[in-house]
């Protein structure tokens, strides 16, 4: 038989997201709604290591939900990655007579979560928070939907001086291997072209792109490239190739970098966080163990972490036969 579960950590882990907060205090309202007592583990599963350990309550996570980061602290562990560390991340959640985890982060975090769950028997369930998108079994992950707000509207402010000079800018954004805010932010900014991990266009392409853009009478460029492009060389060598090939551009190069985790969440992030934090304890207390739970045509789902952890099928087609045309 399933043992009842009372008491329930919470940490985050990885990269942080905006959301990530809103997303602890569901979780910890949730369980003050049913009456089940919550932890907060500060620093990830570091901080689970080295016991650092609190109890949270309804009132511990006022005035949060606006902000972004997580106030936990997240962390990357090299310690966790071995037995000996998940060995003393057990016992101190014993240690607290903690009967389940919540672990919010990516896909690193969620695979660090089984290991756990299978090692020590431990349930634990996760919840999608990474700015990236780049996680199977869910639409959207939190975090995702703020990182596009501040990508378009640094694209935007950036356009605004590539007008003015006749300038071709390549933007770099995040994205190693998911070119989910490449694409949709590039088609919210309106670029002239956009690079992804997922679908090598060629550099040869992009320049025959470029060529005709300025045929067509476009005096300035924005082209957006997801950290993870094909194509074969970083940003800045990329945009040495580019001047070397096409004429009558100066060619900027800005990686937008970690302003994409900032600021506060958007109202998205902020709903979605607290639809998985409530799905999140409520899957707890209904017996379910080693799942994510997840958002999936506007509804709250579970789905084995396994599955999560499967590399997401995403077709783009339909997004980059947009951009295709609304660039033209
Ligand atoms: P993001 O998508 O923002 O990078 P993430 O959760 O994928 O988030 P990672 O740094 O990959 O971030 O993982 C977070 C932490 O999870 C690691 O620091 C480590 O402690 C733990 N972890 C990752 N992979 C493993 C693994 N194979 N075994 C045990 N623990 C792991």
């Amino acid at each position: 038989m399933i043992k009842k579960v009372k008491n329930i950590a919470v940490l985050t882990s990885g990269g942080d997201a905006p959301g990530m907060n809103a997303a602890i205090r569901s979780v910890v309202r949730a369980c003050s709604y049913y009456n089940l007592n919550c932890f907060g583990v500060y620093k990830g599963y570091e901080g689970l290591i080295n016991g650092e350990i609190e109890p949270l309550n309804a009132r511990s996570v006022r005035n949060i939900i606006n902000r972004g980061g997580t106030f936990l602290k997240s962390a990357r562990s090299k310690a966790f990655r071995t037995v000996e560390g998940r060995q003393k991340a057990h016992d101190n959640l014993k240690k607290h007579n903690i009967d389940a985890l919540i672990v919010i982060g990516g896909d690193g975090s969620f695979t660090g979560a089984l290991k756990l769950s299978k090692e020590f028997d431990f349930p634990v369930v996760g919840i999608p928070g990474t700015i990236d998108n780049d996680i199977n079994g869910t639409d959207y992950t939190i975090g995702y939907d703020t990182a596009l707000n501040t990508v378009v509207e640094a694209i935007d402010k950036i356009r605004d001086t590539a007008s003015s000079h006749n300038r071709l800018f390549l933007i770099e954004v995040m994205g190693r291997d998911a070119g989910d805010i490449a694409l949709n932010a590039g088609i919210g900014a309106g670029a002239e072209e956009i690079l992804i991990p997922e679908e090598d266009l060629g550099v040869e392409r992009l320049l025959d792109s470029l060529k005709r853009s300025k045929v067509s009478g476009k005096t300035s460029s924005i082209v957006v490239v997801a950290e993870g492009d094909k194509s074969g060389k970083n940003i800045f060598e990329l945009g040495e190739y580019i001047e070397e090939h096409l004429q009558g551009y100066e060619i900027r190069v800005s990686v937008l970098g970690h302003i994409q985790r900032g600021g506060a969440p958007s109202c998205y992030d902020r709903v979605l966080a607290s639809k998985l934090g409530v799905g999140a304890v409520e899957a707890l207390m209904d017996g379910k163990r080693e799942i994510m739970v997840g958002i999936v045509h506007k509804t709250v789902t579970q789905v084995p972490l396994t599955t999560a952890l499967e590399k997401r099928i995403h077709k783009h087609d339909q997004l980059i036969k947009v951009a295709d045309i609304t660039s033209v």
